[in-house]
């Protein structure tokens, strides 16, 4: 089979040398003659597993011994009920501000309405058909908000905030799903992140959440116990059973990023994978985004073609040659192209000579 470059937005790639690895131990993970599917996940074994993942992620992502690393179920949508359920001490009375750049963050506001009144606090703004998104310093946040809630990465429109919160003496939440090791941070910046798993860590059903202790100490009682931080932290992510194969995988995940040189390293060619998809964009009249560079995306590349009436054949085409799921979410059409960590250079250069290719002929 030839190589396929799959441009998933999520469940997203995964590293082939971790795939080959799983392939590998599958049927007889450690020499037990079972798989690590079918052990339990109390078994001295897989706590080993557990506690690795999150020693690799820690190191990766360089978390103060302050926070507390939780792996749950429920994804990034079940975060948008718990942050508020976890955080607002019963009092529905409470506001809480939302940073609304785009779908995702928007969704987090609705659901969060089930809770408190939050805010929904605009920073998009358009300027000559550019779409960018306004500097920290100019967000409207009220005084009294419990919390401070965003998405850095907006997965389907495309849109970045690279630059790191801070305000005083406010709780900074942020919905991390397609952002999350894409770059190094300083988690200091932050009180929560979350980020479900396969958009740039592994397969879908685990959900990781690093949390400043201290929350966890406030977090309220009326959460559902699989939501409740302070249940989930006592028993060790154990509370009820893992997804133990999602975790292991993840863990494959961390160890292969470490062995890429860490985030500093994916970063550097995370920037060089997204700069040579946009050049391509910019040098042409065929293809267009219209976001401010400050605000464009690194993991997800969202782009038109001037002439929509072609978008069926870029795709077809695209696909025969093992370019795979390109369409942009049906929100906003066009194009989508996710490179996350897993993507290698090589799938974006086929992908940028596949564009001039179809340029030159049907342009
Ligand atoms: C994919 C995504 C979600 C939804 O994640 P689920 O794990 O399906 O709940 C939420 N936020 C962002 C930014 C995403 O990219």
């Amino acid at each position: 089979m030839n190589m396929v470059y799959n441009f998933s937005a999520g469940p997203a790639m995964i590293p082939i040398d971790v795939l080959d690895q799983a392939q590998k131990e599958l049927k007889n993970w450690n020499q037990l003659g079972s798989s690590i599917m079918e052990i339990s996940h109390r078994s001295e074994e897989f706590i080993q597993v557990a506690l690795e993942a999150e020693k690799d992620l820690r190191d990766l992502l360089k978390i103060p011994d302050s926070f507390k690393v939780l792996f749950c179920q429920g994804g990034a949508r079940g975060q948008f009920s718990a942050v508020p359920m976890n955080l607002l001490n019963h009092s529905f009375s409470k506001t809480a501000d939302y940073i609304n750049t785009g779908y995702w963050s928007n969704c987090a506001l609705i659901e969060a309405k089930k809770y408190c009144i939050p805010s929904s606090i605009h920073i998009k703004k358009t300027t000559n058909e550019i779409i960018s998104l306004l500097p920290i310093s100019q967000w409207n946040i009220n005084k009294n908000s419990a919390y401070i809630h965003y998405c850095p990465n907006e997965t389907i429109e495309g849109l970045s905030i690279y630059e790191e919160p801070s305000f005083d003496n406010k709780i900074i939440i942020g919905d991390f799903s397609s952002f999350i090791l894409s770059r190094s941070i300083n988690i200091n910046n932050y009180d929560l992140i979350y980020a479900g798993a396969q958009k740039n860590i592994g397969p879908a059903g685990i959900t990781i959440i690093i949390i400043r202790d201290k929350l966890i100490k406030c977090s309220s009682n009326i959460s559902p116990s699989i939501l409740d931080y302070q249940k989930i932290s006592q028993h060790n992510s154990m509370f009820n059973t893992p997804p133990t194969f999602a975790w292991y995988l993840s863990g494959l995940v961390f160890k292969w990023l470490k062995k890429q040189g860490g985030l500093k390293k994916i970063q550097i060619l995370n920037t060089k994978k997204s700069n040579l998809l946009y050049q391509k964009i910019d040098d042409s009249e065929f293809y267009i985004n219209r976001i401010d560079k400050k605000n464009r995306s690194q993991m997800n590349v969202v782009f038109h073609l001037i002439n929509p009436k072609l978008n069926n054949i870029f795709l077809k085409e695209a696909h025969d040659l093992g370019l795979t799921s390109l369409k942009g979410h049906c929100i906003i059409g066009g194009m989508r192209a996710s490179l996350y960590n897993a993507m290698p250079l090589e799938g974006v250069k086929s992908l940028v000579r596949f564009m001039s290719y179809f340029e030159n002929r049907y342009g």
